[in-house]
């Protein structure tokens, strides 16, 4: 039996104010962790498991009963949220892809209930629709993040304050090769963000760099927000992983970012499903939800 660990506040309708969470995608490779990590967490009860292939199974049956409960095991995996019926879901969670993903926030929007996505792929229409239906249009909140291990949000943090003061930068991200798409939206963002601190502070864009010599097509990589390389490496063995490499005349910065597990993007998914109850409307991206500001100088 896996010990579980609580840090809620009694926000959720179920019993002793549990947050009671659906998973969708649930036998998808981020969908079991999640639903092993809600299964940990004293604060928060799986209640539903939603996955296409696993339909008909039990939830012990589709991921294995490792860290689950005997109530957890054997609840029924069903093939679309429609499928839950009387269920009292107060958070959904969604790691499958953006057209899934699309319906399932939709049902979310209709039916008041708060959803917390990680698949990636949604771009900025899909965002801006999500702004509306989450907005005004529904009870619910929504947050999504491209990312949720706590050390990318910051390594995306720090790339934003470097990009003020170095000369130019290229992004490299790494991903296992059964990554769907490229280049990943961390690294979209990554490049976005330091073009946006750049323009905000009222920098000059970097200049593009050796496109000239770009004797084989895309050895550039490709160029995000107008001037950013951003380079895609697709191997089996890796998980996920990221480089941002800063230069300016005679120095070199380099942030790096490595998620070796799935665990890795667990305790900001709990942070989420935690704080979406009290985050009106649409939310994106972890770092929201993580103090960024200012630290105090140690005296
Ligand atoms: P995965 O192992 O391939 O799992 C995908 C899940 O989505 C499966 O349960 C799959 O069910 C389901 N699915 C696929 N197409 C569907 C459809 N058309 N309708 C309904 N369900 C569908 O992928 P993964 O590695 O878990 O990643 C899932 C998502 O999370 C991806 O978008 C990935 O980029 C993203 N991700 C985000 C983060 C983050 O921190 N935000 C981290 C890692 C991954 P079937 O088996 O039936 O196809």
């Amino acid at each position: 039996m896996t010990e579980r660990t609580s840090e809620g506040d009694g926000v959720g309708s179920g019993e002793d104010g549990r947050l009671r969470v659906c998973v969708v995608g649930a036998s998808g490779r981020m969908g079991a962790e999640v639903c092993r990590a809600v299964a940990a967490a004293g604060d928060l009860s799986l209640v539903a498991a939603v996955d296409r292939t696993g339909a008909g199974l039990s939830l012990g049956e589709a991921i294995g009963s490792a860290g689950l409960a005997a109530e957890e095991a054997t609840l029924g995996v069903v093939g679309s949220l429609t499928g839950i019926g009387g269920v009292h879901v107060d958070v959904v969670v969604d790691f499958t892809v953006a057209e899934a993903a699309r319906e399932n926030l939709d049902w979310c929007a209709t039916e008041g209930v708060h959803a917390v996505v990680g698949t990636t792929g949604l771009g900025p229409d899909d965002m801006v629709d999500l702004a509306a239906r989450f907005g005004e249009g529904s009870s619910a909140n929504c947050v999504i993040a491209p990312n949720f291990a706590v050390g990318a949000v910051l390594l995306m943090h720090f790339s934003k304050v470097a990009s003020l003061h170095m000369d130019g930068a290229e992004v490299i991200e790494l991903h296992h090769d059964k990554k769907r798409d490229a280049p990943s939206g961390t690294a979209v963002k990554t490049a976005m963000d330091m073009v946006a601190a750049r323009q905000s502070a009222g920098l000059d864009s970097w200049p593009v760099r050796g496109a000239d010599l770009d004797v084989v097509p895309g050895s550039r990589g490709a160029l995000v927000g107008g001037y950013v390389p951003v380079h895609a490496v697709r191997l089996p063995g890796l998980v996920a992983h990221q480089e941002v490499i800063f230069g300016a005349p005679g120095q070199g910065l380099t942030l790096r970012h490595d998620a070796y597990d799935r665990k890795a993007f667990m305790p900001g998914v709990l942070l989420a499903i935690r704080e979406v109850p009290r985050r009106r409307g649409l939310t994106v991206g972890l770092e929201a939800l993580l103090r960024l500001g200012g630290i105090e100088a140690t005296p």
